[in-house]
């Protein structure tokens, strides 16, 4: 859930097109934001500078100040295209690559062939179950796997955070699992569902869903996973690395660039290690946008980059959604400002939570009820 802007200062110009757009459009930008977001997304994609788009400037700054009640200056945000040509050509072990089940699993593996063939119509959860359990037996509870010809370099936990997208779990599992298993890794999914009626919180489920996994395995290294992400080159390895790493670099509905170069969302991952280190995602923002903004604040602050696969390797389709009257988070601005004060008082070390845990054949189901007074914070 990007944001697509940032505050830096209070501007005059800013009210200035508040005035100079119609009633109509106003009501359209109150009423609709994401679609809003999501139009000036594909605008920029296609090549329109900002800046000399002085309408879309005001859609962009009206939403602001009517939602928000600041005024803002836009800072530059065009789309960073990460470009091919920086890219070198990645060496993977040739067909006939032997390994021992003594050995650890090499990690440009024959069997990773690269680009798949996504396939977005719907199945049910019990066809794919039987499909992949044809081809691996050995695979589940929980989705749980690991390879049997070597030892895998990394114990990964899938985090996805959920609610009421039944039809995309399935097809995610369709794609992903056979990559996970040519990528030969050890994991397990953690589907983290939001039962109540709060705001959906994708940042504290994936707490949630953390504390949950490390329950049941010593994981070394965790992905938090949209559920309707689904990846096109399985190549992108799931295993962490030295910095947290973000795989989802380009994606169909972004026109395939990184819409601005502090982009983490869609699929990230850290290990164990440094997601700890990090205090976890912030528990404080309800509703749609900014707490993968915050994730990216709390990896800098920590001393930490964040790596990203090369060229076409992080490419993702998203499977299409509404947004069924999810709200955006309109405080997002405000905690953003604070990343850094509220890092070490809101996360990992003030949640709280009483969940109910299933294990399915593809995952473990965990089920909580969100509210605000599971993550108190002090002043805030
Ligand atoms: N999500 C969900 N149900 C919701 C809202 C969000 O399951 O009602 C989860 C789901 O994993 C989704 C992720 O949170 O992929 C991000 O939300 P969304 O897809 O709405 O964000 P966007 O694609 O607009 O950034
Ligand atoms: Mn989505």
């Amino acid at each position: 859930m990007p944001t697509h802007m940032r505050f830096r200062r209070r501007s005059f110009l800013g009210l200035l097109f508040l005035f100079s757009l119609s009633t109509s459009a106003l009501y359209f930008i109150y009423s609709a934001p994401g679609i809003v977001n999501e139009y000036l997304f594909m605008v920029q994609a296609r090549g329109i500078q900002i800046r000399e788009n002085v309408r879309n400037i005001g859609v962009q700054v009206i939403e602001q100040v009517v939602r928000g009640g600041y005024s803002i200056s836009i800072t530059d945000y065009p789309y960073v295209n990460v470009s091919d040509t920086e890219v070198q050509p990645t060496p993977f072990l040739p067909e006939d690559f032997t390994y021992l089940p003594s050995q650890e699993c090499p990690e440009k593996l024959p069997s990773m062939k690269g680009r798949l063939e996504v396939n977005m119509s719907e199945i049910a959860l019990e066809e794919v179950e039987r499909w992949l359990l044809k081809a691996d037996p050995t695979l589940g509870p929980g989705g749980l796997w690991k390879p049997h010809d070597c030892i895998p370099r990394w114990k990964v936990a899938i985090l996805v955070p959920f609610r009421n997208r039944h039809e995309h779990l399935p097809i995610l599992f369709r794609h992903l699992i056979p990559a996970l298993q040519r990528q030969r890794l050890q994991f397990a999914f953690y589907v983290i569902e939001q039962a109540g009626n709060e705001p959906f919180n994708r940042a504290m489920l994936f707490n949630v869903g953390f504390k949950e996994a490390m329950k049941d395995l010593d994981w070394d290294c965790v992905v938090f996973h949209d559920v309707d992400h689904i990846l096109e080159n399985d190549r992108n390895y799931y295993g962490c690395g030295a910095m947290p790493r973000h795989f989802a670099v380009k994606l169909n509905k972004y026109s395939y660039m990184l819409p601005y170069q502090e982009f983490f969302g869609g699929v990230s991952g850290l290990t164990v290690e440094q997601f700890k280190r990090i205090n976890g995602f912030p528990n404080a923002f309800w509703g749609w946008g900014g707490e993968d903004d915050d994730l990216w604040y709390r990896v800098q602050n920590a001393g930490y980059t964040v790596s990203r696969p090369p060229g076409d390797v992080g490419r993702y389709m998203s499977i299409p959604h509404h947004h069924r009257g999810e709200a955006q988070f309109l405080g997002r601005y405000t905690l953003l400002r604070r990343s850094k004060e509220r890092q070490y008082l809101d996360g990992l070390n003030n949640l709280h939570y009483s969940p109910l845990v299933s294990r399915e054949t593809l995952y473990t189901n965990v089920s909580v009820t969100l509210t605000r007074e599971l993550a108190p914070v002090p002043d805030y």
